[in-house]
């Protein structure tokens, strides 16, 4: 089993850590259920495109709580700082990606931003 890893942005303040969410066949997504943010490691960026409207509203849902913005966003993987990258690909979304893993985070919002962006 996978270990669980801590929120991107709630990690500023607080210990929270990402919830699994099953997400069709075979693919579980870590959400902050505080925040609302999603972290898609590589392999399931690419999936994501897959998983079609239906899954990625329900997956990018408000949290509990507003986002904290963390001015220090690291990768809950390898703790690498995350570089913002424009995908011109997915509408020019700006997305926080990992140098190291190839992991992506989207806060709230930005997943449903990339869905539109591909239809
Ligand atoms: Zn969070
Ligand atoms: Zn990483």
């Amino acid at each position: 089993m996978a270990k669980q890893i801590q929120c991107v942005d709630c990690a500023l303040h607080y210990e929270v850590l990402m919830v699994k969410t099953q997400c069709g066949p075979g693919l579980e997504i870590d959400r902050c259920q505080r925040c609302g943010g999603i972290w898609l490691d590589r392999d399931e960026m690419g999936r994501i495109a897959e998983l079609g409207s239906f899954y990625i509203q329900y997956l990018d849902q408000p949290g509990e709580a507003e986002p904290e913005k963390n001015p220090d966003r690291k990768c809950p993987h390898c703790r690498k700082e995350l570089v913002m990258q424009k995908e011109e690909k997915l509408g020019g979304v700006e997305l926080d990606h990992c140098p190291k893993c190839g992991g992506v985070w989207c806060d709230h919002g930005e997943l449903k931003a990339i869905n539109a962006a591909m239809e």
